[in-house]
C-alpha cells in the first residue's frame, strides 16, 4: 500500500476502534497463548486505560503466566476462565487469529459482539469486526500506546511499564531488525515517567532462575546443523522439563541461542508440551521468510520470527521441521 493512503486507513480505523470504545460501559480483554510481554503488557496497558476511562474491563489469558511477568502491574486481574455472560465489545490483543486466544475460542463467541482485532502479526486472519493490523509496528504495544494517546488518557507509571516490557520484548531491546525510529521515540515518553528501567530488564531479561540455567544447557547440548550451519535446531522433551524443573515457558528466548551462531540463518527450537503436542519457534536472521514456513504447518507470526504447533511425536515433528527449514532456503538459494 501507498504509504499516504497506508496513513489514511490506519487513521480512520483507528478513530473507529476510539469511538467504539467510547460508546461502551464494559469491555473484555483477550491476549494470546504462550503469552510474552508484548501480549500481556499491551493487554494490560489498554486495560488500565479504559478503567481509567470508568470502564468495566475483564481480562483474559489461558495461562500459565510466565514468572517474569508475574508482577507487571494489574497483572492480577488476568482471569484464566471466561465467563458465560461476555460484554458486547471482546477487543484481541496481539492475535494474529481467534484461536490463538484458545481452542475454544470460535467464532461462536462473537454472535451478536463487537470484535476489535489490535495486532502487528503479518499472518493476522483479520477475524474482527474492526481490523487494525500493522505489521510495520515493532510491537503492539507501539499502537495501544497510539490508541491510549487517541483516548486522551494521560501513560501513568503503571501504564508505561507495561508497554515498555511490551516493546522491549518484541524488539529484542531494540536489537532486532523490526526496531524502528518510531519505537525508540514511544519508549523515550514511556521513560519519562520514571518508571526503573534497570528493574525491568533485569526481571525481563538477565535474571535466570537455576532450572532456566540447567534447560539452556539442556538445549544447547543437543543443538543440530544442517545445510553447512545454515540451519540450526535445538529440542527439548518433556523430560528434559522434568530433569531441570524447569516449566514449559521457561524455554522462552531460547531459540535466539541457535539464531545467533555465526553464519546460521534460520533457527527452529522444538518444544515437547505432551506426546504429540510439539510447540516450534521459528527464527531467521536476515533473508529467510520464517512465516511462511510456520504458516505451512498452520502457524504464523512474522517474517523473522514465528510459530506453530504440531500434533506429531518429537522426532517425526523434527524431521518434518528440518525438511520444510531445508526446502525453503534452497528455494531462495535458487532463486
Ligand atoms: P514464539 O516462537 O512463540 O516466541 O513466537 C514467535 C512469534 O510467532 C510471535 O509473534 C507469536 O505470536 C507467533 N506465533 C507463535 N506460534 C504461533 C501460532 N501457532 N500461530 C500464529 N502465530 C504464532
Amino acid at each position: 500500500m501507498i504509504p499516504a493512503m497506508q496513513k489514511r486507513t490506519t487513521t480512520s480505523i483507528l478513530k473507529q476502534i476510539k469511538l467504539e470504545i467510547e460508546k461502551v460501559p464494559e469491555a473484555a480483554l483477550f491476549s494470546h497463548v504462550s503469552p510474552d510481554g508484548d501480549c500481556l503488557g499491551s493487554m494490560l496497558a489498554l486495560g488500565i486505560a479504559l478503567e481509567g476511562l470508568g470502564k468495566r474491563v475483564f481480562y483474559y489469558n489461558a495461562g500459565p503466566l510466565p514468572e517474569n511477568l508475574n508482577s507487571l502491574p494489574g497483572v492480577a486481574r488476568i482471569s484464566m476462565s471466561i465467563p458465560e455472560e461476555l460484554p458486547k465489545t471482546l477487543i484481541f490483543v496481539d492475535c494474529a487469529e481467534a484461536e490463538r486466544v484458545n481452542s475454544i475460542m470460535t467464532r461462536e463467541y462473537f454472535q451478536g459482539k463487537k470484535v476489535l482485532n489490535i495486532d502487528h502479526h503479518v499472518s493476522n486472519a483479520y477475524f474482527g469486526s474492526l481490523n487494525w493490523i500493522d505489521p510495520e509496528a515493532a510491537a503492539t504495544g507501539e499502537m495501544i500506546y497510539r490508541l491510549i494517546r487517541k483516548l486522551g488518557v494521560s501513560i501513568s507509571k503503571d501504564i508505561a511499564i507495561n508497554l515498555y516490557t511490551a516493546i522491549i520484548t518484541d524488539t529484542g531491546r531494540f536489537s532486532f531488525s523490526n526496531t524502528t525510529a518510531k519505537s525508540f521515540k514511544i519508549a523515550a515518553e514511556l521513560v519519562k515517567t520514571g518508571i526503573d528501567l534497570a528493574a525491568i530488564n533485569n526481571i525481563l531479561f538477565e535474571r535466570k532462575t537455576l532450572s532456566q540455567t540447567k534447560l539452556l544447557l539442556k538445549a544447547l547440548s543437543n543443538l543440530e546443523f544442517r545445510q553447512g550451519g545454515t540451519i540450526a535446531v535445538m529440542v527439548l522433551s518433556q523430560k528434559d522439563f522434568e530433569e531441570t524443573g524447569a516449566e514449559k515457558n521457561l524455554s522462552e528466548g531460547l531459540v535466539n541461542y541457535a539464531r545467533n551462531i555465526e553464519n546460521v540463518e534460520a533457527a527452529a527450537l522444538l518444544k515437547e508440551i505432551g506426546t504429540k503436542e510439539i510447540k516450534v519457534s521459528f527464527r531467521s536472521n536476515s533473508w529467510l521468510d520464517v512465516n511462511r514456513i510456520a504458516s505451512q504447518f498452520g502457524g504464523g507470526g512474522h517474517i523473522r520470527a514465528s510459530g506453530c504447533s504440531l500434533n506429531l511425536p518429537l522426532e517425526k515433528a523434527k524431521e518434518s521441521v528440518i525438511l520444510a527449514l531445508e526446502e525453503a532456503i534452497n528455494i531462495e538459494r535458487n532463486n
